[in-house]
């Protein structure tokens, strides 16, 4: 077993669970992409176990701080077992929550760089740092046997990978045939491709906020709803199901456009209830203000601005001009569903952005809720890291 030692003073992050050691901290040491490594403090003593990624800037990935831990296939398949039952315990799947649920969810579930999301009967999985890659066969054999599922999907196709000096994979790892799956979300379903949808095929995140949008939409009575960044209409499905009657998705994914329209058809809507609009957000927005347009509802769900903080401040400026507009654009009493994704912008920072935009729309509002990922996509206390969804409900004044 290799080492890799720290320089001093760079222990204190493992010593506080944080699984990530970065390529700066590393004194000593080498090993092959994805072996697994002791990590030691500068005077020699046991930190972690980890994996090594020789061309990754984050060098280590934590697998255990316990000693007399083996990383092996048992240790795989208990990690992968504990995944999957936290989630039963949070009744996913289920009947009256979803078929659609993150099995695993990285880090925050001790297996860093390794996403696996369950559509129905299939599994579709994205193996993101090395140590996953290594490891691929037995993770592959416990998240079948722990689901009793046949068929996986690997969608290792994330610019991560590219970091990781690994190849970009999308196909079939166990089983075959169509990638298409229709799932259920609480009162409605949603067909998934995972071979062509984004991430493993679909935003399992907002589902929760999907259906508090429905409820606020049924209980302000909003009839007029515009979802930007719409992807495939969940919001808007969700908007018809709160009883709106003109509800317009805006996407720059014509496909995914097309997708939410036959979602509209597929949960029993008319169709003249849903228009799309395949064009940039930002500039419908202001083409909408221009025209004199209001809404009784809105959806800011953008792509990630800021994947890091050192993109935080032009990222800040692109959701404060967006709030801005789509403040503007609400009637008095109207809903905004807001939405930052980035990691690199937090909570509180989100929502100095907002009230700047409310500052400059010279509209102010009552935040009726602070809205996070679904809980089958946890946090964990010693990883603030893995915290990236944050939203805000809104009531204009
Ligand atoms: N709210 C969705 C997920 C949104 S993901 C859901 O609940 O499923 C972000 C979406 O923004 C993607 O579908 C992407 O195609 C779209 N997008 C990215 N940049 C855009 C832009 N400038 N204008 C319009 N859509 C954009």
């Amino acid at each position: 077993m290799k080492s890799i030692r720290l320089l001093a003073g760079k222990e204190r992050s493992l010593l506080r669970r944080h699984p990530w050691v970065f390529q700066g901290s590393v004194a000593k040491g080498r090993a092959d992409a994805g072996e697994t490594v002791r990590v030691e403090a500068d005077d020699g003593k046991f930190l972690a176990w980890a994996a090594y990624s020789p061309e990754s800037q984050i060098r280590l990935r934590a697998w255990s701080f316990d000693e007399h831990e083996r990383i092996d296939a048992a240790f795989i398949t208990r990690k992968v077992n504990a995944a999957v039952a936290l989630r039963r315990r949070l009744g996913l799947p289920g009947e009256a929550t979803s078929n659609g649920v993150r099995l695993v969810h990285g880090e925050a579930d001790g297996l860093p760089g390794l996403v696996a999301d369950r559509y129905g009967d299939l599994l579709s999985v994205q193996f993101l740092a090395v140590g996953t890659e290594k490891f691929k066969p037995q993770i592959t054999d416990a998240l079948l046997a722990a689901t009793g599922c046949t068929r996986l999907y690997e969608r290792s196709d994330s610019s991560m990978r590219g970091r990781e000096g690994l190849p970009v994979v999308n196909g079939w790892l166990r089983g075959e045939g169509s990638t298409e799956v229709t799932v259920h979300e609480h009162g409605w379903q949603l067909k998934v491709d995972v071979a062509e949808g984004h991430k493993t095929g679909y935003y399992l995140d907002q589902r929760n906020n999907r259906a508090l949008f429905a409820e606020w939409v049924q209980q302000l009575g909003c009839r007029s709803v515009l979802n930007c960044y719409s992807y495939t209409g969940g919001f808007s499905v969700a908007a018809l199901k709160g009883g709106a009657t003109e509800v317009i998705s805006v996407d720059s994914s014509g496909a995914a456009l097309a997708r939410a329209n036959e979602h509209v058809a597929l949960n029993g809507f008319d169709a003249a209830l849903h228009s799309t609009l395949d064009a940039d957000v930002n500039t419908s927005l202001r083409e909408y203000l221009k025209a004199g347009r209001r809404f009784d509802a809105i959806v800011l769900d953008p792509p990630k601005f800021a994947p890091t903080t050192a993109h935080a401040e032009r990222a800040a400026r692109a959701y404060k001009d967006l709030n801005r507009l789509a403040l503007r654009l609400l009637n008095p009493g109207g809903l905004l569903f807001t939405f930052s994704c980035s990691g690199g912008i937090n909570a509180d920072l989100f929502h100095k952005i907002v009230a700047g935009a409310g500052m400059d729309a010279e509209v102010d509002g009552h935040i009726l809720k602070r809205l996070e990922a679904a809980p089958d996509h946890p946090t964990t206390i010693c990883f603030p890291e893995g915290e990236y969804l944050k939203g805000l409900v809104i009531v204009r004044r």
